[in-house]
């Protein structure tokens, strides 16, 4: 089956909802008939803002000129520069500006956020998490575990979908909590599933939760940029999300936290502490006990990265500019677009789509699992053959994301033309023929 008769389509979508690609540099493709790329990994890595260098420069250009003086004498001086993040992150995710701050990176935040939230006493000890959890969380919470003294085989929970299925029920996590809640210090999971796409019901789940008392923390990683959040409504006790997939500020970008006002000014809560946890208003008396401010700032540790923190900044006021809601409404026509054209050409190849097919239950990532051959392969093939960079999971899941601030409607055909010339029609496989266990049973650690 080719595609050639809907490429006219495609390029008729583009022109009537062209999103934002005009403020991104696309990358080159390598030759063939397009000049870019079809860029479907910003889930893994977004595509660098126009305004990124420019921005960059001017930060440095203020170290060049001012020296110190640049701590409180640059255009954006260095002693308040996190501030300048912090409004364009809360609205983001739906919070106050007292419960955001943008400080080092995913995992880091995650074990400092753990270090006050995750405080198992009696039989109240455990952590759940997904049993697709991303490598990185399952390994901080695990060491979590042993940090407490405790087995991380017994002590980390890791819940599973339903036997011949991809994607968790909600109604299966709340069975969960309300069976076994009263065994529960810390439900951390996933808002969008890295590997499947799914969107949790972040609401529902983090009611029951803390209803079953216990503390509920969400790693929006998949999230944050993809779907609209509303952490402090939906009563998230804590959450954290990294910059570098949709947020598009650059490989290790600085990342996000969330702590809800109720625990802010917190006295008992532990927290580890630097000269960035005290009040800035008497930082620098420097005297031996810290003053915290009843903040998330009261969470940080160190004086930051300025050089780091101006991509993160001019991404945040770029989706501050567009809006969480009109990025959504364009999300879903493209995604749901894609999602037509892989119907077309999963139907007789051995490729089968297992993110959910209810828009709600989804962000703009779907993730497709493939009958034969290794994802890597397949991956590889699309980028080298057709200059479509899609994202491979070994053993077999490819993670297509039409981004909707910079993806066309020309990259999804693009994505379904390949895989229509690259994996051949054939009698499907018989599910279950590629024992789908594997995926759940740690294949997937990069
Ligand atoms: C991308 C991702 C990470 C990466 O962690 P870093 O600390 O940024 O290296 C962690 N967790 C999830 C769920 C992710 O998707």
């Amino acid at each position: 089956m080719g595609f050639g008769g809907a490429e006219a389509g495609a390029r008729t979508l583009d022109a009537a909802d062209p999103g934002h690609r005009h403020l991104f540099l696309v990358p080159p493709a390598e030759g063939g008939r397009h000049p870019e790329v079809a860029y479907l990994a910003g889930n893994s890595l977004g595509l660098q803002p126009r305004a990124t260098r420019e921005e960059l420069l001017a930060d440095l250009d203020a170290w060049r000129r001012l020296g110190v003086e640049g701590h409180l004498e640059a255009e954006r001086p260095w002693l308040p520069y996190h501030e300048l993040l912090t409004a364009p992150a809360a609205r983001l995710v739906g919070a106050r500006p007292a419960e955001t701050v943008v400080m080092n990176s995913l995992t880091v935040n995650l074990h400092l956020l753990m270090v006050s939230f995750y405080r198992p006493s009696g039989e109240r000890t455990r952590i759940v998490i997904e049993d697709s959890a991303f490598p990185s969380d399952s390994y901080a919470v695990r060491s979590q575990a042993c940090f407490h003294g405790l087995d991380p085989d017994t002590a980390v929970v890791r819940l599973k979908p339903r036997p011949g299925e991809d994607t968790l029920r909600t109604q299966d996590v709340l069975d969960f909590l309300a069976a076994e809640g009263h065994t529960v210090a810390l439900l951390l999971l996933g808002g969008v599933n890295y590997l499947t796409g799914e969107l949790m019901d972040i609401p529902a789940i983090t009611a029951a939760g803390r209803a079953a008392g216990a503390v509920v923390g969400w790693d929006l990683a998949h999230a944050a940029g993809n779907v609209p959040l509303s952490l402090h409504d939906w009563d998230v006790d804590f959450a954290a999300w990294c910059s570098y997939k949709y947020l598009n500020s650059g490989p290790g970008a600085l990342a996000g936290v969330f702590v809800h006002e109720r625990h802010l000014g917190e006295e008992d809560l532990p927290r580890f502490e630097g000269w960035w946890s005290t009040e800035a208003a008497t930082r620098f008396e420097m005297t031996p006990v810290s003053r915290p401010p009843a903040t998330v700032e009261a969470w940080q540790i160190s004086n930051p990265p300025i050089f780091a923190m101006g991509p993160v900044r001019t991404s945040l006021e770029l989706f501050d500019a567009v809006g969480m809601p009109a990025l959504r409404e364009r999300s879903l026509r493209l995604t749901g677009y894609l999602e037509r054209l892989l119907d077309e050409v999963t139907a007789d190849r051995p490729l089968t789509v297992i993110t959910p097919r209810d828009p709600e239950r989804r962000g703009c990532q779907l993730s497709v699992r493939i009958g034969a051959g290794s994802a890597g392969e397949l991956t590889k093939r699309l980028r080298h053959e057709h200059g479509v960079i899609a994202d491979a999971r070994e053993p077999d899941v490819v993670r297509f994301a039409p981004v909707p601030l910079y993806s066309t409607y020309h990259d999804c055909w693009r994505v379904a033309d390949a895989l229509a010339a690259t994996v051949p029609v054939s009698a499907r496989s018989e599910p279950g023929s590629r024992a789908p266990q594997s995926r759940t049973e740690g294949g997937h650690t990069s």
